[in-house]
């Protein structure tokens, strides 16, 4: 053990200057030869801080006090910012918070990706930030439950517990959440619907689940049960039906003591089983809307991208960068409900979505439905089995084994190495990556560039303001052609 580590002890409260931030966008400074890393604590502050870990080189602590605020330090809009876990950095100045992203996308492609850092400055596009940085999710999931004097409740999960904070709207939510939210509370009143209690496995709603759609302004509701059936179902309607765009009241079932928040099973009570939403396509050069929309049903269960606004800009991009004309036969991997395949088949000969959960692909194949799409084909399962197995069987055709373009959008581990080596044999002019996680996507990256590719392009795109995430878009075109 080293003497420096025994000068502080947990609970200890020392100065502490913030250098630096984390992936997380939590504060780091040194003190006494050790690291700490502290929440809530922003660069350029300086604070009384309290140790609460210790490790051997570093240790978490917690802002006692702010001795002097950081010049980026704003007066965040929510008063709920530090219990709640969603708004990690809300007191950083938004165009800082760009800048953090920005910053921490190079940082991985340096020193995971070992990317030099003039070959980075030559191909880092400017971030892409959001003109409002509000109100821009179209999804919203609150946990019901009730407070300590036993009344009802809806909020969110304090950090990393399980505790509900009471919050009657959430500024990152759309404002028909507020009436969604008092609509069922007064519902369960009046009608004694309990809510769920977690500790128990007792109790009936769970969660209310929230879509809406930008483009359509629909609404749908969602009550999560902890039961197969949904009592006073016709009230429920009749007070979800008085807000204004409401198209859809459905209740899923889940029984199980988890904290997975949706079920299996979906019925629809009221209305549509799904919400329509369209993405429409932008001009990169400013981002302003073009005509040419994409229209998609969303049940649900269905993954859809959170920030409408943000994803039209990044698949715009990544329409840009895969540079079709027509001609191009392109890959989609971990296509989701096919969002991205179906925004590239306006401009490609054949695409190919594959993605591992089935019903998603379902949803994908409605879609292209939808849209009178017909050059899209989506295959269930995982990127690494399914891209092998193509590329190995003979008589498949010569353009599914050598794509023009692949595109790639991994959950946040990134591509698995059999799904990357695949890629690279089969030697497609383009490979853009879309990823929601630098780190994964500077390995992979590497591995990509070692194989004969060339990075080309690279901008962050904010898909999640408030929070550590930031969202990438990259450009490699193989050397030899
Ligand atoms: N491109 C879509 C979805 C991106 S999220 C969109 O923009 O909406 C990543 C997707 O990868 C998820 O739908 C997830 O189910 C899927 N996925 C995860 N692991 C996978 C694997 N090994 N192979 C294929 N798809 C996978």
């Amino acid at each position: 053990m080293s003497g420096k580590r025994e000068n502080v002890k947990k609970n200890d409260i020392f100065p502490l200057t913030i250098v630096d931030m984390g992936v997380d966008g939590e504060g780091i400074g040194k003190y006494e030869g050790m690291t700490f890393f502290v929440k809530d604590a922003l660069i350029g502050d300086v604070i009384l801080a309290r140790a609460v870990k210790l490790k051997k080189n570093y240790g978490y602590a917690r802002v006692e006090k702010i001795t002097k605020a950081s010049s980026s330090r704003v007066e965040p809009k929510c008063p709920l910012h530090r219990q709640c876990g969603g708004c990690q950095i809300q007191a950083l100045e938004y165009s800082e918070q760009l800048r953090f992203k920005e910053k921490k996308v190079k940082n991985n492609l340096l020193r995971i990706g070992e990317f030099p850092e003039q070959e980075l400055d030559a191909v880092m596009e400017p971030i892409v930030g959001m003109e409002n940085p509000y109100r821009y999710r179209n999804k919203a999931q609150f946990p019901v439950g009730y407070d300590k004097n036993g009344e009802i409740v809806t909020g969110f999960y304090a950090a990393r517990t399980h505790s509900i904070i009471p919050v009657e709207d959430c500024l990152l939510g759309v404002p028909e959440n507020q009436e969604v939210l008092s609509a069922v509370k007064e519902w369960m009143k009046t009608y004694r619907i309990p809510a769920y209690d977690e500790k128990e496995g007792t109790g009936l709603v769970r969660h209310i689940l929230i879509r809406y759609g930008f483009s359509t302004q629909e609404v749908m509701v969602c009550l999560i049960i902890n039961g197969d059936s949904l009592p006073c179902q016709k009230e429920l309607v009749e007070k979800l039906q008085a807000i204004e765009g409401m198209t859809s009241v459905c209740y899923n079932v889940n029984t199980e003591r988890t904290n997975v928040i949706l079920g299996q099973k979906t019925e629809c009570i009221w209305g549509m089983p799904y919400i329509t939403d369209s993405i429409y396509l932008r001009d990169t050069a400013d981002f302003k809307r073009t005509e040419t929309s994409v229209s998609y049903h969303i049940s649900a269960q269905s993954f859809y991208q959170v920030n409408p606004v943000q994803t039209e800009k990044l698949y715009s991009t990544a329409l840009e960068y895969a540079g079709l004309t027509g001609k191009e036969s392109v890959w989609d991997l971990y296509c989701g409900i096919g969002t991205i395949s179906l925004f590239l088949s306006q401009r490609a000969k054949q695409v190919y979505g594959v993605e591992i959960v089935p019903q998603a692909i379902e949803d994908a194949k409605n879609n292209a439905k939808l849209n009178g799409i017909t050059n899209v084909q989506f295959f269930v399962g995982k990127a690494e089995e399914v891209l092998p197995k193509f590329y190995a069987g003979s008589g498949d055709s010569d353009e599914m084994c050598h794509p023009d373009v692949i595109v790639v959008d991994p959950p946040r581990k990134g591509c698995d190495e059999v799904c990357l080596s695949t890629m690279l044999a089969m030697r497609p002019k383009r490979i853009v990556y879309v990823s929601c996680d630098s780190a994964t996507l500077a390995r992979d990256l590497r591995i990509l560039a070692d194989g004969g590719y060339e990075l080309k392009r690279v901008r962050a795109f904010d898909q999640f303001a408030h929070s550590g995430h930031v969202e990438c878009v990259t450009l490699l075109q193989r050397k030899n052609t």
